[in-house]
């Protein structure tokens, strides 16, 4: 059985397909015990420190709730009211989390490789919950178990990921991750400015089949099950003008769904939050998924805490 036990989670490429359907079996276990007892005490005497120093609401929520369902420790670092406004450095803040000797640190940074950088010297098992525009790979691993248990399945699957591909980081993270199964065919659906990086397809590259495209409606008559939306990374943008011109510039509506898909149209996903991109009106349909994507961020995060934990 693959074991993560003391491992650090950097970048979905590090995971092998064994490790991701491991974890998936034991997410499912561990939502049944959850629903069954409420809280369980295995993590007793384990501590997680989470180190968010960009915003956060799901990821950082769902990993304090699955701790805390585990029956282990949380300790929260809040980066607004810490030394950092006395200038002390990133680094230095991790070093001492570190020192009080955490099972678990829970990372989120804007630098892109930060999780990388530091992970050599971090006793404690480093997660990264989202590097700048590099990564984010728990939320691929929460993607991917949507996919499969909406689905039934994850090879064979044909997904659109449209929006800003090229700031955000779930894009990367999800693409890296699909590329462990069989038969993927990805369309990158974006404006030209947002188009999927060239490392991310340098890293899927003979991997999975994917097409670039620039509007939504280029899918139809495509075959498509899962329509992934991501919205603008308006605070990564190199210049705040480019916020303004791009604005709008992609966005489905229940209206366009049915004209593009008629009586099939694909499971709806975004990692939330959403702003323009992805109109309320998609929400009363029963292809739209994701709050239910939001919800098992705390089975998947759960799973993910207990096999790093080796509880
Ligand atoms: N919540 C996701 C992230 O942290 C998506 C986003 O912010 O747009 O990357």
């Amino acid at each position: 059985m693959p074991s993560l036990k003391g491992k650090d989670i950097i970048s979905a490429l590090e995971l092998t397909r064994e490790e991701v359907e491991h974890l998936y079996k034991v997410a499912d276990e561990l939502k049944q015990a959850f629903e069954a007892f409420g809280s369980l005490d295995i993590a007793r005497n384990k501590v997680m420190i989470t180190a968010f120093f960009e915003p956060s609401t799901r990821t950082k929520i769902s990993f304090q709730m699955a701790m805390a369902r585990l029956g282990g420790t949380v300790v929260d670092f809040l980066a607004s009211v810490s030394s950092l406004a006395k200038g002390e450095t990133d680094y230095d803040t991790i070093r001492i989390l570190d020192g009080y000797d955490p099972d678990i640190i829970v990372i989120r940074q804007k630098k892109p490789g930060f999780p990388a950088e530091v992970a050599p010297w971090v006793k404690a098992p480093i997660i990264n919950a989202g590097d700048g525009y590099n990564e984010h790979p728990t939320q691929a691993l929460l993607d991917v178990y949507t996919i499969s248990r909406e689905l039934g399945k994850v090879d064979g699957v044909h997904i659109a990921i449209m929006g800003d591909l090229k700031y955000g980081r779930t894009p990367s993270s999800l693409s890296y991750l699909l590329s462990k199964f069989n038969d993927i065919t990805i369309y990158y659906v974006a404006p030209e400015p947002l188009q999927i990086r060239e490392e991310v397809i340098k890293n899927v590259e003979g991997k999975v089949r994917y097409e670039l495209l620039n509007d939504i409606r280029e899918l139809r008559g495509k075959p498509v099950d899962v329509i992934y939306v991501t919205r603008l990374q308006k605070e990564r943008l190199p210049d705040p003008s480019m916020y303004e011109s791009l604005k709008g510039s992609y966005r489905i509506d229940a209206a366009l769904l049915k004209e593009l898909f008629g009586d099939n149209i694909p499971i709806i996903m975004h990692p939330l939050p959403r702003t323009w991109e992805l109109d309320t009106s998609v929400d009363p349909l029963p292809q739209a998924k994701y709050f239910q994507q939001a919800k098992n961020g705390l089975y998947v995060r759960a799973a993910l805490i207990k096999e790093i934990l080796g509880l």
